[in-house]
């Protein structure tokens, strides 16, 4: 019989995946299901990226490479980090493992003893404190209010530093709240870190190119250059070059946890794929406006969606800065009752409520930590999207 490592006991299975899994469910018995939970955009891997993985392989790319990157894929990413961030990373200062989600699990493996505490601002997306917990770290979740903006503010931040706090977690924009912050809202958050040199910070850059209207995308340690030292800055190309089934993520930080981290690697998955390798390379040195582009489009999608929640009544939702998601508050609906006369209590009925009335997916606020919400990713197509909204609303009228 399996008795499962006491490790694993802190963390469980995402509300996200009891959702999707229902989803399926649902499908399965032939029910019209739009899922608007998935976090990955609906667009292909670009062609020219395609391209250089199929020459990799036939140029027999196909064997071990260097074990956190080719040293060709980390030249692409020290000049990637230079031409958009203005950093100025060595060789030894980069890795790169099997998606962003692996860069992460390596740096805390490589860094936290039991008991150590890690800052997450909510909404937030879930890996980051189950890693944490796997660890045996302790995550100190910090609620960010949508009067801020979903952001941690300096005060925020000065409150919940302990002597024990190793790392901080910041996301922009973020999964789910689509929030970004800006060199104005980073400065004082880093101003309490230099006071604090016991605690690093870990910036989750994934969605960075995904910003919208004229937000200019900002990372802590181009603004902060003194911090530089304990800064990891995380970034991938799963999302911005629509490459989620390629699994490569990479970093920027001190040559010193680099290490580190390249050591948790190698007992682990040693090198990330070789074709996805070269395909990431191809995606990092190649041209710009197809993700200027796509990003154009998600931002038709946004002010869509945004537009329709608003009109829903009893929902209310912020214009994101960024990301693919949207984070729209339902309070206006707890307490009020389905046609088939159950109470809506929380944002998982509600959630609950939606994909059993009118089969649309959505994911509640609480699976992020904050309620109550609920996230939809709008990298779905507009005529999916126009469907589900309509959906959305008039589940929303028939509650009493
Ligand atoms: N970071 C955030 C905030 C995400 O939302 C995701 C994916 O959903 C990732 C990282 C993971 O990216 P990767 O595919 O590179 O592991």
């Amino acid at each position: 019989l399996l008795r499962p490592a006491s490790r694993l006991s802190a963390i469980g299975v995402s509300e996200i995946l009891k959702i999707t899994d229902l989803a399926a469910e649902l499908k399965r018995q032939g029910r019209d299901v739009i899922v608007l939970g998935t976090g990955e955009p609906d667009f292909d891997t670009p062609e020219h990226v395609k391209d250089a993985a199929r020459r990799a392989m036939d140029a027999g790319a196909t064997k071990y490479t260097a074990l956190d990157g080719t040293p060709e894929l980390k030249a692409a990413i020290r000049a990637k980090f230079k031409r958009d961030n203005g950093l100025d990373f060595a060789q030894d200062e980069i890795t790169v493992s099997a998606g962003a989600k692996q860069i992460l699990f390596n740096a805390m493996m490589a860094t936290l003893e039991p008991g150590d505490e890690v800052i997450i601002p909510t909404p937030y997306w879930v890996t980051y404190a189950d890693i944490v917990l796997v660890m045996g770290g302790k995550p100190v979740l910090v609620p960010c209010r949508e009067a801020n903006g979903f952001r941690l503010t300096a005060d925020d931040l000065a409150q919940v530093i302990t002597p024990s706090t190793r790392w901080v977690m910041l996301n922009s924009p973020s999964n789910p709240s689509g929030a970004a912050y800006s060199a104005m809202h980073y400065r004082p958050i880093l101003d309490v870190l230099l006071a604090h040199p016991q605690v690093w910070l870990m910036v989750d850059d994934i969605y960075e190119h995904i910003v919208y209207d004229d937000f200019r995308f900002v990372t802590p340690a181009a603004i902060e250059p003194s911090l530089r030292d304990r800064i990891l800055t995380v970034n991938g190309v799963s999302k911005a070059y629509a490459m989620t089934g390629w699994r490569i993520g990479y970093a920027g930080g001190p040559a010193e946890l680099i290490r580190a981290m390249a050591v948790v690697q190698s007992q682990s998955t040693s090198c990330p794929s070789s074709i996805s390798q070269a395909a990431a390379m191809a995606a990092l040195n190649g041209p710009a406006d197809i993700v200027r582009e796509r990003c154009r489009s998600f931002q038709a999608r946004r002010d869509f969606a945004v537009t329709a929640l608003n009109k829903i009544e009893g929902v209310t939702c912020r214009l994101p800065e960024g990301a693919f998601y949207t984070f729209a508050g339902c309070a206006g609906l707890i307490g009020r009752t389905t046609p088939d006369n159950h109470r809506i209590d929380s944002d998982s009925d509600f959630a609950q409520y939606l994909l059993r009335r009118v089969g649309v997916a959505v994911v509640p606020g609480s699976a992020f930590g904050l309620a109550p919400y609920f996230r939809i990713s709008y990298a779905t197509s507009p005529s999916e999207l126009e469907e589900a909204c309509r959906r959305i609303a008039h589940a929303t009228r028939e509650l009493s």
